[in-house]
């Protein structure tokens, strides 16, 4: 769906906001439904805004690159509501945009700690996340986004929102920061979805009964499986009207540059590249790093090597002038592409490897695996 299509419908756009850009890749729905309970709203003399908070459990670290996604995403929905709504308002943030908050239990304990319903990762989150913050259902001055270090069981429901109160798992920080099979922007459109029950909508009644197939206008919205091709996604008018009541969306006027959803870190490209010596085994190559978020992983694997990491990226033809192994002066007549290059926590069997067997099966590893993630990777230094 483009642009035109999308405007043919029912789309306004406010001259004051700018549109992102367009990525498409589909995905499992989620939502949390049952958990809505009526409260009378309370006036408030406090601007009502949207919180984001990071929570980090006991037995994880506090990473920069999570805090600057969940920023950058607020920052990308802010102007895509702007833009979509229509009427110069979208909501407002806090100053810091995130708030990074330590909570007293490990990660595994969000995921195994029954509370008796089916949502439990969802409420173990919530609780912890209201005792740490002062958080409550239909605040009336914040709506409370926890983003939250910490994994789902793979059968229970991990994101959702409801009641002022939206909750996403460690899935959709990876996602944020480009660790994952999915666009970038998916995990972006995800939080749009969520904020979006937050904030009171719900899923198009007709999508959610199976009356219209997913395929409909109606159900390409954002509030149903829209997110997936976020930002090239749309609110329904209905939501519009709704969103335009809401206490939380305020007047609001963009400034500073419109940005790509696409890499969250993709404005930071370093002025000169650097080159880094990778360990496998016995034996080494070198890659080229071209952005701020490739160089400080890079760095922080070298200050902490107890922090496995699997290098992943494509491969291509060439040495590139710099690829070869530093200590046998062996050259490799590959490389790895330096935009595609990143480092992960889990990479398939298929695409690790030595150096070495790449350079003897050249075809097979560039045409038919593609990428290389040797799974014994150490990030030895900076050259
Ligand atoms: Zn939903």
């Amino acid at each position: 769906m483009n642009d035109s299509e999308l405007n043919a419908h029912d789309r306004s756009v406010d001259p004051l906001c700018d549109a992102g850009s367009v990525d498409e890749t589909p995905t499992l729905h989620l939502q949390v439904s049952g958990l809505e309970q009526i409260q009378a709203i309370l006036p408030s003399p406090i601007t009502p805004t949207v919180r984001m908070i990071y929570l980090v459990p006991s037995d994880r670290e506090i990473r920069p690159d999570f805090q600057k996604a969940i920023m950058k995403a607020a920052l990308h929905l802010q102007r895509w509501y702007c833009t979509d709504i229509g009427i110069g308002k979208s909501f407002w943030l806090r100053d810091p945009i995130v708030e990074t908050v330590r909570t007293h239990h490990d990660a595994a304990w969000y995921a195994e700690h029954s509370t008796g319903s089916d949502y439990w990762f969802w409420e173990n989150t919530v609780a912890d996340g209201f005792a740490l913050t002062g958080g409550q259902f239909y605040d009336p001055n914040f709506i409370w986004v926890y983003y939250i270090d910490a994994q789902n069981a793979p059968n229970k429901t991990g994101g959702g929102g409801a009641g002022g109160v939206a909750v996403l798992p460690r899935t959709d920080l990876l996602g944020l920061i480009g660790e994952s099979n999915e666009s970038v922007c998916r995990w972006v459109g995800g939080l749009g979805h969520e904020l979006g029950h937050a904030l009171g909508l719900p899923h198009p009644p007709p999508c959610d009964s199976g009356q219209l197939p997913q395929s409909d206008f109606q159900c390409q919205c954002l509030m149903y499986v829209g997110y997936v091709n976020y930002p090239q996604t749309y609110f329904l008018q209905i939501d519009r009207d709704r969103l335009a009541q809401s206490r939380f969306i305020l007047p609001f006027t963009l400034t500073g540059q419109p940005f790509d959803c696409k890499s969250l870190f993709a404005d930071s490209p370093l002025t000169t590249p650097k080159l880094f010596q990778i360990q496998v085994v016995k034996e080494r190559f070198v890659v080229k790093l071209i952005t701020e978020h490739q160089l400080q992983m890079a760095h922080d694997l070298i200050s902490h090597p107890e922090r496995r990491r699997i290098l992943i990226g494509r491969l291509a033809a060439g040495d590139d002038g710099y690829n070869r192994d530093p200590l046998t002066k062996q050259s490799w007549s590959w490389h790895l592409v330096p935009e595609t290059i990143q480092f992960v926590e889990l990479a398939t069997e298929v695409c690790d490897g030595l150096p070495s067997d790449i350079e003897n099966n050249l075809p097979y590893w560039i045409d038919t695996v593609g990428r290389f993630c040797p799974w014994a990777t150490i990030v030895e230094k900076e050259m």
